[in-house]
């Protein structure tokens, strides 16, 4: 039956997998906190205008991927990226008085897309924003903090950064003016999307994956040759600000971003190890978007990153961590068994209490969740005061009188994470 599937492109996350989904999204807001950005959280949906007039009306995403839906009057979208939603909440909030803002998040993106391998229609990311500073210093700040994340996910030699300047908006004129030039030689050659395009933004051809278009692409007019002195003293100063921080960073002149609001820089980072996904987080300057929604012009930088891609590239999971199984023998020691594993709860200690069955399922029970102690109680022991601990791993059994109990298994406690 159809509805015993999750629907196409999307996933359940299980205990497993959500530790590594939990240690990309910690270590993110972690780094991100020591630079000084603040945890936001926005709606997962929005006015769908909210998308629609900032990612351009030739986007991928809005063009095909959107998941939007009328609800009375309103017409919404499921978010498909992040910094739209940021943008509009720190104008819904008044925030621009406070500028510069700094902000990371984490959630769930929706974007219409063909399932593959790190590709998925309902995904998650991690990003950053930083609002109001139009300095070169800023992304560098920002590209260190990508930087930084992935290092600390260890994958600091797994991945590959590149960088490209779009330019300010009189060199992406000049630009355009030489792609439509170059491009109209081959319209009838183009796909369909891309001639659309050539009238509406003729930039986005560069990012088509159409195989007839990326021919044309190949020899396409490159945007660094139509940068202007104050874009390219701009770049040179982001390029130095990372070869000071020891970020070695290739100069991609073909790389484009996907969405309408980008100026300066856009940069990725890139892996060989997930095949045709290999870009893990992605990002660049987006000074044109407040203005794309009605806002005051305000600058603008961020990346996201896909968690899922980073989940594939960490590997394996940490194991669970491992309980203290308490075995009870007999109904009182049952009744006191629900007491003892409450008290160590609240000692933050980790209890799995058996819920019923023979001493033998018990003992199973403790082995299947990979007890790390078992705390035997038979109404004997319970009415000497004491309990048998065993320890799993030395299969040691010791006498431990009740009143000592929590001390005694305070060696098992999980040290708290600093
Ligand atoms: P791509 O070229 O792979 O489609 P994009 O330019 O659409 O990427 P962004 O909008 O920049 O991607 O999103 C930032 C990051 O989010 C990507 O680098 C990727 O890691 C992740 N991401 C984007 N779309 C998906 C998806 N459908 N499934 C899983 N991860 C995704
Ligand atoms: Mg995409």
């Amino acid at each position: 039956m159809a509805t015993l599937s999750p629907v196409r492109g999307t996933q359940d996350i299980l205990p497993d997998e959500h530790r590594l989904y939990a240690r990309v999204e910690e270590t993110a807001r972690d780094v991100a906190s020591r630079y000084g950005y603040g945890e936001i959280s926005t709606p997962i949906f929005e006015f769908s205008d909210v998308f629609s007039r900032t990612l351009g009306e030739t986007s991928d995403i809005v063009t095909k991927e959107m998941y939007s839906f009328e609800k009375g009057d309103d017409r919404l979208t499921l978010r498909p990226e992040g910094t739209a939603g940021v943008a509009r909440a720190v104008m819904s909030n008044g925030l621009r008085q406070h500028l510069p803002l700094k902000f990371f998040y984490r959630g769930p993106m929706f974007r219409y897309e063909r399932p593959q391998k790190g590709r998925r229609r309902q995904f998650h990311q991690v990003g950053v924003e930083l609002l109001g500073v139009a300095e070169p210093l800023g992304d560098v700040e920002v590209i260190a903090l990508g930087h930084h994340v992935l290092s600390d996910l260890g994958l600091g030699d797994k991945v590959t950064l590149e960088i490209n300047s779009l330019g300010d908006s009189e060199s992406r004129q000049a630009y355009r003016d030489k792609l439509v030039a170059y491009f109209s030689r081959f319209k009838d050659e183009l796909s369909a999307d891309s001639k659309l395009r050539l009238e509406k933004n003729p930039l986005r051809i560069l990012d088509s994956k159409d195989e007839g278009d990326r021919k044309f692409v190949a020899d396409a007019p490159l945007l660094g040759d139509s940068l202007n002195d104050a874009s390219r003293t701009f770049f040179d100063t982001v390029l130095n600000g990372l070869a000071a921080l020891g970020i070695s960073a290739k100069v991609n002149p073909r790389l484009v971003r996907g969405l309408d609001y980008y100026s300066h820089t856009a940069f990725e980072f890139t892996t060989d190890m997930l095949g045709a996904q290999g870009t893990v987080l992605a990002g660049g300057r987006y000074d044109g978007l407040f203005e794309m929604m009605g806002g005051p012009a305000t600058a603008g930088i961020g990346w996201a990153a896909g968690i899922e891609r980073l989940t594939m590239l960490i590997g394996e999971a940490d194991a669970a961590p491992r309980p203290i199984a308490i075995v009870p023998l007999g109904a009182q020691a049952e009744a006191a068994a629900l007491k003892i594993a409450q008290n160590l709860r609240h000692a933050r200690l980790g209890v799995d209490l058996g819920y019923g069955g023979s001493m033998k399922s018990r003992m199973k029970r403790a082995d299947k969740v990979k007890a790390i102690a078992t705390v035997i109680i038979g109404d004997n022991e319970l009415a000497k005061g004491v309990a048998a601990v065993r320890d799993m791993d030395s299969g040691q059994q010791t006498d431990v009188s009740l009143a000592e109990l929590e001390q005694h298994l305070a060696r098992y406690r999980v040290e708290e994470k600093k």
